[in-house]
Order: structure tokens, then sequence, then C-alpha cells
């Protein structure tokens, strides 16, 4: 992996590497400027006492200056862990406590970071300087390990504590290599690939940011979100590749369809993940744009790209498409073990209520003919942080908390997270089935449904929704609509309207916030 910008140096100096637009002025590095800033930045880290397996805790904003650090930590055999820049102190110290890096790496004015680099015992370091002189000798560095950790990544914690996930060189690369054979590729050589997301969360960071340097690409940093900036960028950069989180795409769409589809005339691909894309907006976004929305799924622990829609066919909305090359991906319980491929089931009665009858089973109970997502391939993680427990079993496989289902084209459609099942009077309750009977509404922009403790039935379905601007929208037209179409353990008990949804940084809704308001 830290070999990757030295290769592009050699082989293509002059090309762009990174186009940063996030400062006052935009900032190009060619490979070859971007390769002798990372030996001055792996200079730099060895005179702060970096060694080989340190750790050292990146905390800048979206920039050259980011990859540079990256890179530069890398090339110093250091394990890299990656942080938002807007962290909060309490987030932040969850993070370094378990890390312990020797390093941090962060803007001067960021308090949070010193602060907390500062309660650790770490050296507190600025961004790297991009112009800083090359080292007359490059740093020494241990023989080439792919079974090395490269990135420890802690996930975000909408499930629960921030686990640190470790990723070796071995399954960084391998899931470029994987992501890279799909045709046509995701990413190529000539691409210039704009990154509407967080380089500190690994779909930004390895599917966008390394599968870029895997190919010599050129990567397009835009700085602050805006839908019109965004746009903008994207003619004045000749952008060719946009990848971006569903909410990113759907406010593109508050530009109106002239624009957007000019804007994007010379774009052709675009890709989402990280968090569901509702149908809908799959389609208002082709409809408007003339462009597709293909999804993948991925998560920390697979590298992270797992599947994706067959970037050369429509998307088929819904589905996050097939396994890449060189992955395995199977169904099973809640053993672990393999789920037999079952008939599908009769459609499910509606109105009656299993409340009143505790043995009540309307055959269409989801884990019928779903199961938890296990995945096996090179790209698999090594274990969480620090021993490495948690991995993929002795055979290979890591069962993650996903739950989905395969339908007839192999195609895969992802339920729900086991994590965020609402166990209503012992009925499995799926938030994203809830939520896509509510969205039906035209009077609904967006909804997300969690469960909310209840003292008669254990948890209650509880669904959040965003009003259409000026619609009008009551408690009762909600429960009428869910009525007619929900088994009545499934329907919403409570109904609450906001403004907007509380989301993480990529794009995820923050469930354990929506529980409280
Ligand atoms: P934490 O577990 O602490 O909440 P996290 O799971 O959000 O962190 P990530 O690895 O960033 O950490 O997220 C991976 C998860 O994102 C997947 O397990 C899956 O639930 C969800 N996800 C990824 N892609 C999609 C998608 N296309 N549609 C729906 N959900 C997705």
């Amino acid at each position: 992996l830290a070999d990757l910008v030295a290769r592009n140096a050699s082989e293509r100096p002059g090309h762009d590497a990174v186009r940063d637009l996030s400062g006052a002025a935009p900032l190009t590095l060619t490979w070859s400027a971007f390769d002798a800033a990372v030996s001055a930045e792996a200079a730099r880290l060895r005179a702060a006492g970096v060694r080989h397996g340190d750790r050292v805790a990146i905390g800048l904003p979206d920039g050259a200056d980011y990859c540079v650090a990256l890179f530069g930590a890398l090339r110093a055999d250091a394990v890299v862990v990656p942080f938002g820049a807007g962290s909060v102190t309490r987030e932040l110290e969850v993070v370094l406590d378990q890390a312990r890096p020797v390093a941090v790496v962060a803007r001067p004015d960021d308090a949070v970071a010193a602060g907390c680099a500062e309660g650790v015992g770490a050296t507190l370091l600025g961004p790297p300087d991009l112009a800083a002189p090359v080292p007359d000798a490059p740093v020494d560095r241990a023989p080439t390990d792919p079974e090395r950790i490269a990135l420890v990544v802690f996930t975000s914690g909408t499930t629960g504590r921030p686990r640190g996930v470790q990723l070796s060189h071995r399954a960084l690369l391998a899931n470029r290599e994987q992501a890279g054979a799909l045709r046509p590729a995701p990413v190529n050589g000539v691409d210039r690939v704009l990154l509407a997301l967080p380089l500190f969360h690994v779909y930004g960071l390895a599917a966008g940011l390394l599968q870029v340097c895997w190919t010599g690409a050129t990567v397009v940093l835009p700085g602050r979100f805006s839908p019109d900036r965004l746009v903008e960028t994207v003619v004045e950069e000749r952008v060719s590749v946009v990848a971006g989180v569903p909410s990113m795409f759907r406010m593109l769409l508050d530009l109106g369809p002239e624009r957007l589809r000019a804007a994007m005339a010379g774009v052709r691909l675009c890709t989402s993940g990280g968090a569901p894309l509702p149908a809908g907006w799959l389609a208002d976004f082709r409809a408007a744009s003339g462009l597709d929305l293909h999804e993948g799924y991925g998560l920390t622990e697979g590298g992270p790209v797992v599947t994706s829609n067959d970037l050369g066919r429509p998307a088929k909305p819904g589905s996050v498409g097939q396994v890449l090359p060189g992955v395995e991906l199977r169904l099973v319980d809640a053993d672990g073990q393999p789920m037999e491929r079952r008939p599908a089931p009769e459609p499910e009665p509606r109105g009656e209520d299993p409340l009143d009858d505790l043995d009540y089973d309307d055959g269409s109970d989801p884990s019928d003919d779903t199961g938890l997502i296990a995945v096996r391939g090179p790209n698999l993680f090594s274990g969480y942080w620090p021993d490495g427990s948690g991995g993929p079993g002795e055979d290979g496989w890591f069962v993650t908390a996903d739950v989905g289902y395969l339908d007839t084209d192999g195609d895969l459609h992802l339920v729900d997270r086991s994590s965020d099942l609402v166990i209503v009077n012992g009925f499995n309750v799926y938030p994203r089935e809830v939520e896509q009977v509510v969205a039906e509404l035209d009077a609904v922009a967006e909804v997300a449904v969690v469960g909310v403790p209840d003292d008669r039935t254990g948890a209650a379905v509880k669904a959040v929704i965003v009003p259409v601007a000026g619609a009008e929208l009551t408690e009762e037209t909600v429960a009428a609509h869910c009525a007619a179409r929900l088994a009545r353990f499934k329907r919403p008990a409570v109904v609450a309207f906001a403004d907007e949804l509380p989301r993480t940084p990529t794009g995820k809704i923050a469930r354990r916030t929506l529980a409280r308001m």
C-alpha cells in the first residue's frame, strides 16, 4: 500500500494526483509532487519518534495535506488511525484511549485534538508541509509483510461503542483489486474522481482515495459541501466519477433537472453506498440527471466493498448488487449455519393483530427467507484492535450484523441490521419495511423508524417523519396508511415529526439520537 504513490510517481509523474478545492485557492499535486511530500512527511514522523508499528492518528480535514499525512505515515511503517476533524472530546477520547498513538496529526487550531493528544501522551503535529524539501535518503523501511496492519478504523458508533477494525495491507490491496475487476471499472487511470465523502471513514478513504491511488487516476476533493458548489466543481474540474452518500445525491435533486443534467453531462458514473438508497431517490435522480446511481454495500470489516450493482447495466432499485469477484457471500442463521433457500413465502394477510394471539404466525416473518450476511475473502479485516479478536472464523467466514436476501438473479437486498431489529411482543419488526411503507405517502420526504421501550410489549415502533415542505401530514393519516398495509405489531405506535433526520457524516441515520427525539 505504501508504495502506490511511488509507483504512480515513476509511471506518470506529471499527471494530477490530487486536486484540493478546500482552501482559499485550489491546489494541485502531481504524482511526483505527492510522492516528494510523502517522503518528507515520513521523515518528519520518524524525527518525531514514530517507529515501525506505532500508531499515528490523523484528524485533518479532507484535503491534499490529509492525503500526504496518510501516505507519509504508511511510508514510515506506522499504523494509521483516522478520526474526524470535527470530533468532540468524548468521541476522540474513546478512540485515542484505545489506539494509544505516538503522534496525532491535526490542524493547529483543533483544540479537541490537542487536548486529547496530550491526554494520551502523544506528540501533536500540525499538517504536513506540502513543499518541504525531499530528504536526501528515504526512511528505512521494514521488509514488506502484507499481513501488517495499515489502518485501524474506528467504526462510526451508530450502534454502540466504537471498535477499531484492523485492516492489513493485504486486505486493503485485495479489495482494490476486487473492485478494480468490475467492468466497467469504478475508477480507471484517466478518471477524475470527485469524493464528496469524509476521508476518515473507510468508504472515502479506501473505496475512494486508495482506489484512485491504485489506478493512478486523479482525486478531486471538493471542500465544504453545497449542491451548487458541487455541480460547479463537476463541470470546472471535468469530473468523470462522483462518489457520495444517498443524502448528498438527494440534495442535488433540489437544483432541478435542467441544471443537474447539464452539469452531469461529462460524468460516466455515480456511486452511492454506506447507507440505504431509497428506490424513490434512485428513480428521481435517474429522471433528473439521466444518470444511474450505482449502489454498493460494504462495511469497514470488509475493506470495505462487498457488493456492487453491475456498473454496465441500469441499477436495480432496492438491490445492492452482486458480490465482488474474489469475494464469497452466503446467508447464515443466528448460529452461523448456512441457510437453505426456501420457496417464497405466501403474501402476508393484512390487518390481523398478533398482540391478541401470541401464537400468531403470518408466514411472512422476513427471517424465513433472509439471513445474516456472511462474507469470506482476502479483503477481510484482521480482527478488532488491539488483540485481533472477533475476526473471521477458522473457516474464513465473517458474519456481519446485516440481514439480507438474494433474489433470483443472485442480487443482494439488504433488509436491515440485526441490531436495528425491534422486537415487539416477541415479533420481529425490521425498521426498513416500516420505513418503506410510510415513505409511500406523498407528503413524506423522509422517514426513519426505531424501537423505543414499551411497558406492555417490550418495545414499540417509533417513526420520525420529515414532511415534504408545505404538505399537510397528520399522525392519523400515517396511522390509516399503515393500518391498511402492515400487521398491527409493525405499525408505528409513536409518530414524531422533525425538520430533518439526525445523520452521521457518512449519511447514516443516527438511530440512538432518533430514539430520544
Ligand atoms: P457502527 O457499527 O459502530 O455503527 P458502522 O457499522 O456504521 O459503525 P461502517 O462499517 O461504516 O460502520 O458501516 C457499515 C454498515 O453500513 C453496514 O454493515 C451496513 O449496515 C451499512 N451499509 C453499507 N452500505 C449500505 C447500503 N448500500 N445500504 C444500506 N446499508 C448499508
